[in-house]
């Protein structure tokens, strides 16, 4: 459904993503991880289009995508600082990728609250950003992102800047939704034991190569190199 085929990204002479070929299916959650610099972002952010790949193709739906504007190719996206406007309202946040879609008022309206029924915060719609709790904005941004209804959900950890405990509530949420709403969902991380529950299958970065893609088990009982090994072994 989606697939990185040959994907290179480089920085100047810096080669931050090599050559990567890359296939996720309709419906998959799959997770991005690996440490610092490994390239996870900068994955992300050219299937979401705000980065282009220095070389390669990418297929979303059978449709090549590396030329396309971001907003033509109808993914969520979601990331670690909720990036919500402070001067808007909650409605009016979540309304925003409709409106520069040009989808009219009473449409907008019944998306939004539907949005919001998803995240179950409705009854706070008419609230701004900063009255807020962390993890009500965190929601916020993603009912923001799933307001136009995409297939496809990108998320750039998302979950890093919420404590342990509501990051675990957190983690049973986007995984509901996925199941509930049928997306295909491409989760970036650093912390192998967030990677491991959630996704159906976990890549494995090591300086913008895939070292292993594999299922959580196939990771943990047959690591495919010293650095998976290694890497997956420092789950806490
Ligand atoms: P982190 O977990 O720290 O976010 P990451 O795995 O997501 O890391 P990327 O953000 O993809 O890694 O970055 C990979 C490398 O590319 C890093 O060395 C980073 O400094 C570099 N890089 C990313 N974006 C740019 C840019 N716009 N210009 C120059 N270098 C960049």
């Amino acid at each position: 459904f989606i697939h990185f085929d040959g994907v290179s990204k480089s920085f100047g002479t810096m080669k931050v993503v090599d050559n990567l070929d890359f296939h996720v299916g309709r419906g998959e959650f799959v997770s991005l991880l690996g440490p610092s610099g490994s390239g996870k972002t900068t994955l992300l952010m050219m299937l979401a289009g705000f980065e282009a790949p220095t070389s390669g193709a990418l297929l979303v739906d059978g449709t090549r995508v590396e030329n396309l504007p971001s907003y033509k190719r109808n993914m969520g996206v979601v990331f670690q600082n909720y990036a919500l406007f402070p001067h808007m309202t909650i409605a009016e946040n979540v309304a925003f990728p409709l409106k520069m879609r040009g989808v009219g008022r009473a449409r907008r309206d019944a998306r939004v609250a539907k949005a919001l029924d998803l995240v179950r915060l409705g009854h706070l719609k008419d609230r701004k950003p900063s009255q807020l709790s962390g993890g009500q904005q965190q929601r916020i941004a993603l009912s923001r992102a799933l307001v136009y209804e995409p297939k496809v959900v990108l998320m750039d950890e998302p979950l890093s800047a919420l404590d342990k405990q509501l990051r675990e509530h957190m983690q049973l949420e986007i995984r509901e939704l996925h199941r509930k709403l049928g997306l295909t969902v491409i989760f970036v991380t650093h912390d192998q034991g967030e990677a491991l529950t959630m996704s159906d299958r976990v890549a494995v970065l090591n300086l913008g190569k895939i070292e292993q893609l594999d299922t959580p088990s196939g990771l943990y009982d047959r690591p495919r190199t010293r650095f998976v090994a290694e890497f997956i072994g420092e789950t806490n």
